[in-house]
């Protein structure tokens, strides 16, 4: 038995988490899993019942379950109060407490979506890639950082720092992924200037001896970003460290066409490991059935192929959203070869139709 922290937050979270958990409810009777989901509040709906984003319950409710589910989290209502008591608070204070170092964000086009990408149909492809994200170190986390004034002159500062270790075992996690895909990794820095991508790419290049089936390029992280758009076929797994992945993993997701189709997972030394949508609340369509729930469903595939080993039900999964779009059920935010226009929980039912 699997115990899930199932997290929906604010907004569409609730309304994607539902149908994430028709499909594991689904995954359970056809592949014999048993999952037992733990709710527990945080965002908004955490600071309304106990005045803070991540309260020590929802925590405490975590560290006992083997994986958490994440919805989303953020709306208006919330907007005005300070930023330690911000909704998005929770999402950052959960990786911090469980050493979540890895964020892996796939980015899929679905054939049957290509003309919804801004990018040319001859070029996009079958865009299939893995941005492997360091998300604990870096400038965002790196100190000293601040703001001063001297003599009428105002500084402010950010300090970037990686340690070797942490370079290490980020790196492990994207060559073993590359195993699982085209064995190819492309880890992006900026080597020519900065010192800390100089020790990246060393010890990028040390671990890589590691995983000889694995091939390892370099690229700077410019002209990455501009091969995303002009040759993105050519990525299997992008290796990078925390600010460069967090501007990358967007232009890749915008890449595929539509924000509500794109899974994540956070991953660390240790279980649990977090699994999200990487689109927000979306305030403007919560309480409409608008919602796409794919995102959401597909983070469950995730969790099942990296928390519990399930390859085969994560597959199935992922061929029934497949199958659906295929087919031509689209949420109304696909604006591509729509046959039929279905709400959230009808997608839902027609994904776990299905598998
Ligand atoms: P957003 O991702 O919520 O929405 C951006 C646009 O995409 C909106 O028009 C929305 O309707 C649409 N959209 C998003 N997900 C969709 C889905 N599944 N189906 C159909 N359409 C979808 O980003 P935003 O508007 O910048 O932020 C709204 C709130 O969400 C803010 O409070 C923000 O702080 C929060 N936020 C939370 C997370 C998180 O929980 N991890 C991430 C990003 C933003």
């Amino acid at each position: 038995m699997y115990k899930i922290a199932f997290l929906a937050g604010d907004g569409i979270g609730p309304e994607v988490m539902a149908e994430a958990k028709k499909v594991l409810k689904t995954v359970e009777k056809k592949f014999g899993f048993k999952f037992d989901f733990h709710e527990g509040l945080v965002g908004g709906a955490a600071i309304d019942a106990y005045g803070v984003p991540l309260p020590e319950s929802t925590v405490k409710l975590c560290e006992d379950c083997d994986a958490i589910l994440f919805g989303a989290v953020g709306g208006q209502k919330w907007d005005a109060l300070s930023s330690q008591l911000r909704p998005e608070k929770a999402i950052l204070g959960l990786r911090k407490h469980f050493g979540l170092y890895a964020n892996l964000r796939p980015a899929i086009l679905f054939p049957p979506l290509v003309s919804a990408s801004p990018i040319k149909q001859e070029i996009i492809g079958n865009l299939d890639l893995l941005i492997v994200r360091e998300l604990t170190g870096g400038l965002y986390f790196g100190t000293p950082k601040g703001r001063e004034e001297t003599g009428g002159v105002v500084r402010a500062f950010d300090t970037m720092i990686y340690t070797e270790e942490e370079i290490k075992r980020v790196a492990h996690i994207a060559f073993k992924a590359a195993q699982n895909r085209k064995k190819r990794v492309t880890s992006v820095d900026k080597a020519n200037v900065l010192a800390t991508s100089r020790l990246w790419r060393e010890v990028v290049e040390r671990i890589a001896k590691e995983y000889p089936d694995v091939e390892l390029s370099h690229m700077y992280v410019d002209n990455c970003s501009m091969q995303l758009v002009v040759n993105p076929g050519q990525f299997d797994v992008i290796l990078t460290e925390n600010t460069f992945g967090d501007i990358l993993s967007d232009e890749s997701a915008v890449l595929t066409g539509s924000i509500g189709m794109l899974p994540s997972a956070s991953l660390g030394d240790k279980k649990p490991y977090l699994y999200e949508p990487t689109h927000g609340s979306a305030p403007d369509i919560a309480g409409t059935g608008r919602a796409n729930p794919i995102a959401c469903i597909l983070s469950a595939a995730m969790m099942l192929e990296y928390s519990f080993g399930a390859s085969e039900a994560s597959n199935a999964v992922k061929q029934a959203v497949t199958r659906a779009l295929d087919e031509g059920y689209r949420t109304s935010d696909i604006k591509t070869g729509a046959g039929k226009v279905v709400s959230t929980t009808e997608m839902g039912d027609v994904i776990v139709n299905f598998i």
